[in-house]
């Protein structure tokens, strides 16, 4: 769990201080604490940050994001038992791992017979039978850990003597609290690879090898875990679930992991609304008695349903949903691959919803609107992606309001570039724009702006004379009109 606080104070001293009280309260929990004491030494842990946000740029995932809120005194208890999900989690994914060798094992097995004039089955011979001995011995230690994760440790070692131990020193009350503490792990590649590595040390057997890497990785792929950050000191966790949208099976795991976590929340006197309130995976874990005031309320005050029309309502929850996001299910990802939409969120799918992007950009302009910053218009793109394929899956034929939008998001934007510099996953929204505009104009739909058209020639302009007779229409006369169009117009109030 790693906690982290922004102090702020005119007094340098006072800083300090409480720098080092939250470091020794840290280190008081076998937590370490780290205070950047210089400028470089804060760009060099952000930089460490900005590496590990960059992962995200490997793993397409999208996430729930279940935040609930916790009771400080039992946020050790909300954190134990998240772990006992992730292990289990964890297991599970590993006893599947287990059953698809063992399924890989029974078929044809890919050898290289090319230097020998023996078949595959003689290269093989009595090692099928090897590898089939060794994951059913695994797998039923792994099965029976997982049933018995309450059980005291001394009855694994009673019943496994021979198998391998990470601390064997230690003492554990229970074989949650050996794994919790990383004092026995289950490791595949101790536990199957280097046995089955030795079984098949051939050169004949390298393709073997290669294939069950590559049964490991798409199992892997699979796995669901739950990842917790959270606020210092008021008890808000954020707990987020990334999961592959094109994978139906971990999409329902981690859908019971959700009802697990909210149970846990339940029981521990937590509450599940957290910051981001309750949207559409929360709704039915509500009950009649927290939502009824509400929507009470939103009876009284918008009968008509004018606004966030259907949010937490009857038949809100994910019933209904659809959520391709960037990992896509079978027939959204061909429609993708096939247009030039999919470019386009392909050029986005890494956004972190940092933020960090909209100080440079000239059309986040707070005061006016927060609509037009890269971050919140890679928002709006996504969920336009998400319509056009909503329309296209159910042949609604594409609305011409989407291309509207997407046109209107593609014209707020100069192109200047800025923002790929602070954006630690190097998104370039000016790209994006161009491509979307090309988009549009591909399909016959960029509509007519004659302000983005003149801004356009404006910043494409080379010969020096066009610059200048530009900029004398533009500055000279097209701003002195709007000021005096302003100007007017606030006279009429
Ligand atoms: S585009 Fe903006 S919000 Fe998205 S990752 Fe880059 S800096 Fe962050
Ligand atoms: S390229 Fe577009 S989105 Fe990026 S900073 Fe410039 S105006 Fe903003």
């Amino acid at each position: 769990m790693v906690l982290l606080a922004d102090i702020v104070s005119d007094d340098e001293n006072a800083v300090a201080e409480a720098a080092s009280q939250i470091v020794r309260f840290a280190n008081a929990r076998t937590g370490e604490g780290f205070i950047a004491v210089t400028p470089e030494a804060r760009k060099k842990f952000w930089l460490d940050r900005s590496r590990t946000a960059a992962i995200a740029r490997h793993t397409n995932a999208f996430k729930i994001n279940e935040d609930v809120v916790i009771p400080l005194h039992r946020l050790g208890d909300y954190s134990d038992g998240i772990e006992r999900i992730n292990i289990e989690l964890s297991m599970q994914n590993k006893l599947k791992l287990v059953d698809t060798l063992a399924e890989f094992f029974r078929g044809h097995l890919p050898m290289d017979s090319e230097n020998t004039a023996l078949s595959a089955d003689e290269l093989i011979g009595e090692r099928r039978e090897g590898a089939l001995e060794l994951l059913a011995e695994v797998k039923e230690r792994w099965q029976w850990m997982l049933d018995n994760l309450d059980a005291p440790f001394a009855d694994y070692r009673t019943r496994y003597p021979h198998a391998p131990l990470d601390n064997p020193d230690a003492q554990p009350e229970t074989l949650f609290k050996a794994q919790r503490d990383f004092q026995l792990r289950v490791s595949w590649k101790r536990e199957l690879l280097e046995p089955l590595e030795n079984m098949f040390a051939s050169n004949n057997d390298i393709p073997l090898l290669a294939a069950v890497r590559k049964i490991q990785q798409k199992v892997l792929r699979g796995r669901v875990f739950v990842a917790l950050h959270m606020h210092a000191g008021d008890g808000n966790v954020h707990t987020n679930i990334p999961v592959n949208s094109d994978d139906y099976d971990m999409l329902q795991t981690a859908h019971k992991a959700v009802a697990r976590i909210m149970a846990l929340a339940r029981n521990l006197n937590g509450v599940i609304s957290g910051e981001h309130g309750i949207g559409i995976t929360k709704l039915e874990f509500l009950s009649e008695e927290e939502i009824g005031p509400f929507r009470a309320y939103k009876q009284r005050v918008d009968p008509n349903g004018h606004f966030n029309r259907g949010k937490l309502l009857p038949g809100a929850d994910l019933t209904m949903a659809y959520t391709p996001s960037f990992e896509l299910l079978g027939a959204e990802s061909l429609i993708l691959e096939q247009s030039d939409i999919g470019t386009i969120s392909n050029m986005v799918k890494d956004c972190l919803r940092c933020g960090k992007c909209k100080p440079v950009c000239s059309t986040h302009v707070p005061r006016a609107n927060l609509l037009y910053s890269p971050r919140n218009k890679i928002l709006g793109v996504g969920l336009l992606t998400e319509a056009f394929l909503y329309e296209e899956q159910t042949r609604r034929g594409v609305s011409l309001k989407h291309f509207e939008e997407l046109s209107d998001v593609a014209d707020h934007c100069t192109v200047c570039h800025r923002c790929v510099k602070p954006c630690p996953v190097k998104i370039d929204f000016g790209d994006v724009s161009v491509a979307m505009r090309n988009f549009l104009r591909k399909t016959g739909n960029k509509s007519f702006n004659p302000g983005t058209a003149i801004g356009m020639a404006f910043l494409t302009a080379k010969d020096p004379a066009t610059i200048k007779a530009m900029r004398t229409g533009l500055v000279g006369i097209a701003y002195k009109a709007q000021r005096l169009g302003n100007n007017r117009a606030r006279n009429l109030g």
